[in-house]
């Protein structure tokens, strides 16, 4: 990091500064120019906040050389990680699908897209129990009765399940519940974040609607400062000026991502596009693009789908989609079992 002093920044106060940066443990290497003064800082400078260096009245302005994430930069772990969900391989050339209907609703729904799915080629299974929703009066999901519900379609298919939590309370009842999910309006809930951190759960953290890649890299590395390093980011769409579609699909975070992290960086294209013709063209892109999987929404009725209907798939949409994708991953070098 470096600190620029202002012009004739006061003597006493410049030495105070420096004390408290050397207490602090940095060492400073100085470089005085003919108007200015730069303080090069060594040292772990993540413990410091530009914003809080720069409201000192003789500091004028502060560069960071290093991101202010360690855990999560690929430059500390140039190697992709590869996450293990019970033998199921993510990251590192291996590639997965996450499919299932958007709310759990029915034993018969989640069981029968569960097979569905799984006959289809993915080898994760999602449901939500517990709904993130815009309006207090929709569908709220099935909560505990719906986990208990996913956790069945779990033991008769025998696909691990992801599903969201919305509160940290809530973790207890995630005891067999393989991936957690942190959804798009979850990814700043620090508590939660922390609580992950704590816990031995895969965590699929989704990029917020309006949030930058570093904030979702600095979010994962809340999770993994905590020392779960179990972390799959995941790019849903955000919110631009465009309507047409419910979101954007931003393309450019997949490679940006790989670069600024190692962990794996799956796509969702059914909340990008919230329209069930764009997954596939979307899907499609994700994998040219880099990216290590997929989360897409498959519904058996999805006219009358309680949640996100016109954005699922048929059981046969997906079948037909799939019989594409495998030859896509395979195209790209990765393996996808
Ligand atoms: C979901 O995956 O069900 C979901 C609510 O997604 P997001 O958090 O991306 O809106
Ligand atoms: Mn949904």
């Amino acid at each position: 990091m470096i600190i620029i002093l202002k012009e004739n920044a006061d003597k006493e106060k410049t030495a105070l500064l420096k004390g408290k940066l050397r207490s602090l443990g940095f060492e400073i290497h100085e470089s005085r120019g003919h108007s200015s003064t730069l303080l090069g800082l060594v040292g772990d400078t993540t413990i410091l906040e530009p914003d809080d260096l720069i409201a000192n009245e003789v500091v004028a302005d502060v560069r960071r050389i290093q991101e202010p994430y360690k855990k999560a930069n690929r430059k500390m772990h140039p190697e992709d990680t590869v996450v293990d969900i019970c033998g199921k391989k993510i990251g590192g050339g291996h590639f997965q699908v996450i499919a299932g209907p958007c709310s759990i609703e029915t034993k018969e729904q989640i069981t029968e897209v569960a097979w569905d799915v799984k006959n289809s080629g993915a080898h994760l299974l999602r449901g939500g129990a517990f709904k993130p929703r815009t309006s207090p009066y929709s569908f709220q999901g099935l909560e505990n009765d719906g986990l208990k519900l996913l956790l069945e379609a779990k033991k008769a298919t025998g696909m691990p399940v992801v599903t969201e939590i919305m509160t940290p309370e809530h973790l207890l009842l995630f005891d067999e519940v393989d991936v957690v999910q942190v959804g798009a309006r979850n990814m700043q809930n620090f508590q939660l974040l922390k609580m992950l951190g704590k816990s031995e759960k895969t965590v699929l953290l989704k990029r917020g609607l309006a949030n930058t890649l570093d904030e979702l890299v600095m979010s994962a590395e809340y999770i993994m400062a905590g020392g779960n390093e179990n972390v799959i980011l995941c790019e849903r769409g955000i919110r631009t000026f465009e309507t047409s579609m419910r979101n954007t699909l931003d393309i450019s975070a997949i490679p940006m991502l790989k670069k600024m992290t190692h962990l794996p960086v799956i796509v969702d294209p059914s909340h990008a596009a919230g329209i069930r013709w764009m997954v596939e063209p979307l899907a499609k892109a994700a994998i040219a693009a880099g990216a290590d999987g997929l989360m897409i929404e498959v519904h058996n009725d999805p006219e009358n789908a309680l949640c996100d209907g016109p954005q699922s798939m048929t059981p046969e949409g997906f079948d037909s989609l799939m019989k594409d994708l495998k030859e896509e991953v395979k195209f790209f070098g990765k393996t996808m079992d």
